[in-house]
């Protein structure tokens, strides 16, 4: 389904006013605010879609470039639009206080009974760092991970509560866990509702407090966690396994396992990216008369080439023996950096030999500057 004219959307004309799109936007808000539709969705996704309209037909900007190219001119990354995405945390932290500026004590009441949300429980994420090999990050891996974490009470089941006898309904809410206000405001009176204050919405209090636990509901535990990372990641890329951290107090969700990727050094090869590079060094006859040598990947070695006569700084490309792209195709390239090896002190017999390279023709340099790898590397330097 199409999206709707942001104009249609908060009623008012394309010539409306600053303040006329903030009224318009307000009366929305009103209309369809979660607080006055509990549970309905529809009226959910019509609250979403004002506050959509409305962020873009608030920002001069934003409003601009809508008028010029209307919802093709708002998605795409880099422009500061958030796409429709709005939570509504986001509608609440960035236009909450639309509400309170016209209706006093509405938006006040709703945002503190949204902020101190604890309807949904949710225990604190866990972060850990996981350090890959290079042949790991080639093929993906499984890995075990022990930690230290929250998780639930056994001897209270995670209520916190001592045995069954030591918990009672909040005499507060009745054991509702919310308590109901009504407000008087230009509308009429509107009734807000609100998390307890007394039982933080739970609707029981504890008379005596588990004894493992004190009270909490969670205990620290050690865990061993299997989580499966992807081919082709890399040094700081973040993982979220979701309901893997820790236990909420009493009750709710648990919290994410944050991974993040760390890389170990490999011995002979260098990561740019999806490539790899790997520095070889031939030796002056071998680079003359040409040979096959071996050159390590990340699962095994491979034979490769020379060409008689290859030049110092040639860099050969292995198409497809790099790593992969992550949750991708393809793979990058094995990038084989050719070096001559010269000696660096040598017997007098040898230097003898060396001699007589110099009377030769063959011997005497002829620069190429053909040599479209020299022009390729010195721009990867100055870059
Ligand atoms: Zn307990
Ligand atoms: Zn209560």
């Amino acid at each position: 389904m199409g999206k709707r004219d942001y104009y249609e959307v908060l009623g008012v004309s394309k010539n409306a006013s600053k303040e006329e799109i903030k009224k318009a936007y307000r009366k929305q808000a009103l209309k369809y605010h979660p607080d006055k539709n509990p549970g309905d969705k529809k009226a959910e996704e019509n609250f979403k879609e004002a506050a959509e309209a409305y962020e873009v037909l608030s920002n001069d900007e934003k409003k601009s470039r809508y008028d010029r190219f209307g919802h093709a001119g708002m998605g795409g990354a880099g422009n500061g639009f958030s796409g429709g995405g709005m939570t509504m945390e986001d509608i609440f932290s960035s236009f909450g206080d639309i509400f309170g500026d016209a209706f006093g004590g509405f938006g006040g009441a709703f945002g503190a009974s949204r902020r101190s949300g604890r309807r949904t429980n949710k225990g604190s994420n866990l972060r850990v760092k996981v350090k890959l090999t290079l042949h790991e990050i080639a093929t993906g891996a499984e890995k075990k991970i022990k930690v230290t974490k929250y998780d639930t009470c056994n001897s209270c089941g995670g209520t916190g509560a001592a045995d069954s006898n030591s918990m009672s309904t909040c005499s507060t809410c009745r054991g509702s866990g919310h308590v109901t206000r009504v407000t008087n405001t230009m509308l009429g009176q509107m009734q807000t509702t609100s998390v307890c204050p007394s039982c933080g919405g739970e609707g029981k209090t504890i008379t005596k407090k588990c004894p493992s636990c004190y009270g909490e509901g969670i205990v620290q535990k050690e865990d061993i966690i299997k989580i499966n990372i992807p081919a082709g990641v890399g040094k700081g890329m973040q993982m979220t396994v979701s309901g893997k951290g820790n236990a909420p107090r009493r009750g709710g969700v648990y919290g994410d396992l944050l991974v993040v990727i760390d890389e170990e050094e490999h011995p002979d090869l260098i990561r740019e990216g999806n490539d790899l590079i790997y520095n070889l060094f031939i030796s002056i006859p071998d680079a003359i008369l040409g040979t096959h040598v071996e050159v390590p990947t990340v699962d095994n070695n491979v034979k490769i080439k020379i060409e008689p006569g290859t030049q110092p700084g040639k860099i050969l490309r292995l198409r497809g023996k790099g790593l992969p792209e992550v949750n991708g195709y393809g793979r990058g390239d094995l990038l084989v950096n050719v070096n001559v090896w010269i000696p660096k002190s040598m017997t007098r017999e040898e230097a003898k030999i060396v001699e007589k390279f110099k009377e030769s023709e063959s011997f005497t340099p002829k620069p190429d500057k053909s040599d479209k790898n020299f022009f390729e590397r010195m721009r990867g330097y100055f870059e």
